[in-house]
C-alpha cells in the first residue's frame, strides 16, 4: 500500500558506499521501521539505525543526533524536503500511497461545485492527475495551485502551508481534498473561507468539512475572548530547525510590551501542555512553533494558547472578521 521506494535506498547506499545510515518515519509509518532497516541491512551490508525521537515533519530531521552516532546519510520517510542545510545528506522518501479514488468520488459527485481546487498532502500528489481528467470529464472545472509556501508539489499542503490550495481560491467554489485526517482540509476551509470537502481514502467517506470549521472557528474566539484580559503572556519559540520563528518571537514580545502588558519567552525542542505546566501563572501562551500545535493541541492546554495572528487581534491590531491561519 505504501512504497517506501526500497530499490532507490538500496541504490544510493550502495552508490555512496555508506557503511551506516539512518531511517526516520512519522509516527504513522513507524510499524514499518524495523522491517525496513532489516531488508536495507541484509541488501547493502550497511548498519542501520532508526531515529525514534517523535517527528512531525520535514521541519525535524534528525541529522544532528544521527551524525552524532556517526551515522553518513539519513533517509527521512514521509514528506517532502523543506530544510536546505543539514548536517549530513538527507535523502527524503516522500512514500506514496497506493489508491484509487474515482468509485469514491463517483458515489459523491453531487455534493461538488462545478469548479473545483483539488489538493492533498504528499503522500496522494500523484493521484491528482487522474482526479482532474475524471472530474473534466464529468464536466468541472478544475483547479490545482502551484508548488508554493513549503510545498513543492502541485496541490500539495502541509499542516503549516496551504498556499497551494489558497492561491486558486478565487478561481474555485469548493476545494476537494484527497487523503486522511482532517488537520489539512479544515486548514484550508480556514485559510480560504471556501467549502471544502474531505475524500477520506482509507475510510471510505466524503465529509463536509463546514462544521467543523465552523466548530472550530468558535473555539478560537472562545479562547481569543479569554486572553483579551491578559495581563501576562508566555510566547513560545521552537528549538526545531524547520519551526524556530525567534524573530516573530520577539516582535510579538514587543507588541506585548507596547501595550502595557508582560511577556516572557519560553523555549522548547516538544512542545507540549506537560512542558508548559510548570508556566501556570501566565495568562496566556503565544505559539511561534508548529501552527499544528496551537489548533490541535487547544483544549489541552489551561491558558488560552493562541497563533501570532489571533494575538494581533486580542490586542487589536488586526480586525476580528480577519481571522486568518498561521503558516510558514
Ligand atoms: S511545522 Fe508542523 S505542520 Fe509544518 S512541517 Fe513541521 S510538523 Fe508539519
Amino acid at each position: 500500500m505504501y512504497d517506501f521506494e526500497l530499490p532507490r535506498v538500496v541504490d544510493t547506499i550502495k552508490r555512496e558506499g555508506y557503511t551506516r545510515v539512518a531511517l526516520q518515519f512519522p509516527e504513522g509509518l513507524a510499524d514499518y521501521a524495523a522491517g525496513l532497516a532489516g531488508e536495507i541491512e541484509r541488501e547493502t551490508g550497511a548498519e542501520v539505525i532508526i531515529a525514534a525521537d517523535p517527528c512531525y515533519g520535514a521541519c525535524d530531521p534528525a541529522d544532528v543526533a544521527m551524525k552524532a552516532l556517526g551515522v553518513e546519510c539519513l533517509f527521512h520517510f514521509g514528506h517532502s524536503p523543506i530544510l536546505k542545510k543539514t548536517a549530513i545528506p538527507v535523502e527524503y522518501v516522500e512514500v506514496r500511497m497506493d489508491a484509487d479514488p474515482v468509485p469514491l468520488l463517483e458515489e459523491h459527485l453531487e455534493l461538488l461545485c462545478r469548479r473545483v481546487g483539488l489538493f492533498t498532502t504528499v503522500q496522494h500528489v500523484h493521484l491528482l492527475d487522474e482526479v482532474r481528467t475524471f472530474l473534466e470529464g464529468r464536466g468541472f472545472e478544475v483547479a490545482i495551485g502551484p508548488p508554493g509556501g513549503r510545498a513543492v508539489h502541485p496541490g500539495q499542503v502541509l499542516g503549516c502551508s496551504f498556499r497551494t490550495a489558497v492561491s486558486v481560491a478565487g478561481e474555485v467554489d469548493c476545494y476537494l481534498y484527497l487523503g486522511s485526517g482532517d488537520f489539512h482540509p479544515l486548514g484550508v476551509a480556514l485559510a480560504s473561507r471556501r467549502p471544502v470537502f474531505a475524500l477520506d481514502i482509507a475510510s471510505g467517506e466524503l465529509r463536509d468539512m463546514a462544521p467543523l470549521a465552523e466548530r472550530t472557528l468558535k473555539q478560537r474566539y472562545a479562547r481569543m475572548a479569554r486572553a483579551v484580559d491578559a495581563g501576562t503572556f508566555g510566547i513560545i519559540v521552537g528549538q526545531k530547525r524547520g519551526q524556530k520563528r525567534l524573530k516573530l518571537a520577539l516582535e510579538l514580545k514587543e507588541k506585548i510590551e507596547g501595550r502595557g502588558r508582560e511577556a516572557c519567552l519560553i523555549s522548547a525542542d516538544l512542545i507540549t501542555p506537560e512542558t508548559l505546566m510548570p508556566f501556570r501563572r501566565l495568562d496566556c501562551l503565544v505559539n511561534t512553533a508548529c501552527p499544528r500545535i496551537t489548533i490541535d493541541d487547544a483544549q489541552r492546554y489551561r491558558q488560552p494558547l493562541l497563533s501570532p495572528q489571533e494575538l494581533e487581534m486580542v490586542l487589536g491590531e488586526r480586525d476580528w472578521e480577519d481571522y486568518s491561519m498561521d503558516e510558514f
